[in-house]
């Protein structure tokens, strides 16, 4: 599937002959005093041809946990050990990141709604556009690094093509070999990678490395090992991937809400496997009296909880991945 007739992986003026390692920025237009706004962009092109895996990392701007992973995987993979190309791009939305925002403040959208992006869109689209036309469709294989943003989350791989997609199978299984442990398989919004990708033909899983202000390890380790096992399994390096025997799968989630406002005391931990009518959680008043206790509307895992142990009435508790499945 390999777009290029030589070995060499040419990226817009990049060009990295097999054996070698080249970095440099994808220019993407420039601020309004002159300052290009430049993506920065590795390519490494293995000594032994193969496929190319194209790898990045915050998409979204606070969503640090995976240029963490990127830098442990650059430091790794050496071009005499790689069969294949990798074009990693550790800084999707520069703008965003330099603001330490979710949105690039230019345009205020959401990066991974603007793929496969547009050439005379806005700021965010353009990213989109000059990535996905100079580098990602170069890929037989795409891996999107993303975390709950700052809030707790637990670490998931999502597969966001639909059940009757043609590559809805080959995305699952590079869930499954990321093998992170717990998988969204759930169509996702118009605009994502994991969604513009396949449909060029190219298998995109979207990972969740949690969700935490500045780096978490646990989750970095996780991102880490998931990224090598993708190498492993499709065979970029030598070795055997360590992939769990088992992995829950949900499709969606529910949302759990308060119907009292006040402090909220949890009576359950992120990756907890609650049963209809389990407690989640205690909300007490601001006296530290309890007014109520909210219980588990479904059977499901405990995903995601918001940063601040607080609502107001009508305010989000948690959110529940469910039917639970395994793979
Ligand atoms: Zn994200």
């Amino acid at each position: 599937m390999s777009k290029t007739k030589t070995r060499d992986l040419v990226v817009n003026s990049l060009v990295c002959e097999p054996g070698t390692r080249v970095e440099g920025h994808l220019s993407v237009g420039n601020m309004s005093d002159g300052t290009p706004i430049r993506v920065p962009i590795v390519l490494i092109n293995g000594k032994q041809p193969g496929k190319t895996l194209y790898l990045q990392a915050i998409s979204d701007g606070n969503e640090l946990n995976g240029i963490a992973v990127v830098h442990k995987i650059l430091q790794t993979i050496t071009p005499a050990k790689l069969r294949g190309r990798l074009i990693v791009v550790p800084i999707v939305n520069v703008l965003a990141f330099h603001a330490k925002q979710a949105y690039n403040p230019v345009d205020n959208v959401k990066m991974n709604r603007c793929f496969p992006g547009r050439a005379e869109g806005t700021s965010s689209q353009r990213i989109a556009y000059h990535l996905f036309q100079k580098a990602i469709q170069h890929a037989d294989y795409c891996i999107d690094l993303h975390q709950g943003g700052v809030q707790p989350m637990i670490n998931e791989v999502r597969v966001r093509v639909g059940e009757k997609h043609q590559l809805h199978n080959a995305c699952l299984e590079l869930a499954r070999v990321f093998g992170i442990g717990y998988i969204l398989d759930q169509k996702g919004p118009k605009g994502q990678l994991a969604q513009a990708a396949p449909d060029i033909g190219i298998p995109t899983i979207d990972p969740e490395l949690g969700g935490t202000h500045g780096w978490d390890n646990n989750s970095i380790k996780k991102g880490i090992r998931g990224v090598l096992n993708v190498l492993k399994y499709y065979g970029f390096i030598e070795g055997k991937p360590d992939i769990p025997a088992q992995q829950t799968v949900v499709n969606r989630f529910v949302t759990v809400l308060s119907d009292k406002g006040g402090f909220v005391y949890y009576k359950v931990k992120l990756n907890d496997h609650l049963k209809t009518g389990d407690p989640i959680a205690e909300i007490r008043d601001v006296y530290g009296n309890v007014c109520e206790v909210v219980n588990s509307p479904e059977e499901g895992i405990f995903w995601s909880h918001p940063v601040y142990p607080m609502v107001a009435s009508g305010g989000i508790i948690g959110k529940i991945g469910t039917p639970i499945n395994f793979i």
